[in-house]
């Protein structure tokens, strides 16, 4: 059986973003990611945008309750009934109990959370590398401490949290991509 409604968890850099889209063409599930979402507002300039700019761009988080209404109202949609790839979402305890239950309340479970392991300097080494690529606002170097530093001291629980729920599959993320996309692969299995 290939689990279907999973949850991409790392450190920032670590290729959640990629193996997700790896994920999207093989099974054919949408991708849910709340900074996607978050930077789609604040570039088309909504309330939500223009509240949460600033967290964003300093590589803090936003408060649980505007993500969670953002998750809550993307997880109702249609096109997310027979599965859903959850990237950067959730982020703290008191998001992922509020996944629980709005999952709870779509009759659904999470299958399956596949956390991606790094060295953490290679990842600010990977993420620098972006930042010049790309060019985003929340890639400078002091963000990217903050955004590891948050991650350890917020998001990092969450690995404890799913593997008392038995559903944690750790993954090495690091090497080729299409070697790491066939382990993720492989944690969608069985
Ligand atoms: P990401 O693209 O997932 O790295 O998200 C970019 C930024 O959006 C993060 O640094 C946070 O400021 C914000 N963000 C995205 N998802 C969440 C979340 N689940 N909880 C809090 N903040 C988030």
């Amino acid at each position: 059986m290939t689990a279907t409604r999973l949850l991409l968890l790392g450190p920032p850099g670590v290729g959640k973003g990629t193996q997700a889209q790896r994920l999207i063409d093989e099974l054919s599930i949408p991708q849910i990611s709340t900074g996607e979402m978050l930077r789609a507002a604040v570039a088309a300039g909504t309330p939500i945008g223009e509240d949460t700019k600033g967290y964003m761009k300093r590589g803090e988080l936003v408060p649980d309750e505007v993500v969670i209404g953002v998750a809550r109202e993307r997880l109702g949609q249609s096109d997310v009934a027979g599965g859903f790839i959850l990237d950067g979402f959730p982020r703290t305890v008191a998001q992922a109990e509020a996944l629980d239950r709005i999952l709870g309340d779509l009759g659904v479970k999470l299958e399956r959370c596949v956390a991606l392991t790094a060295d953490e300097d290679e990842l600010v080494r990977r993420l620098l590398l972006r930042a010049e690529q790309q060019g985003r606002a929340d890639d400078n170097e002091e963000t990217i401490r903050t955004r590891m530093r948050v991650y350890h001291e917020q998001t990092a629980p969450l690995v404890a949290y799913y593997r008392e729920r038995g559903v944690l599959a750790e993954v090495d993320g690091v090497g080729e991509i299409d070697e790491i996309a066939a382990r993720v692969r492989g944690a969608t299995e069985g």
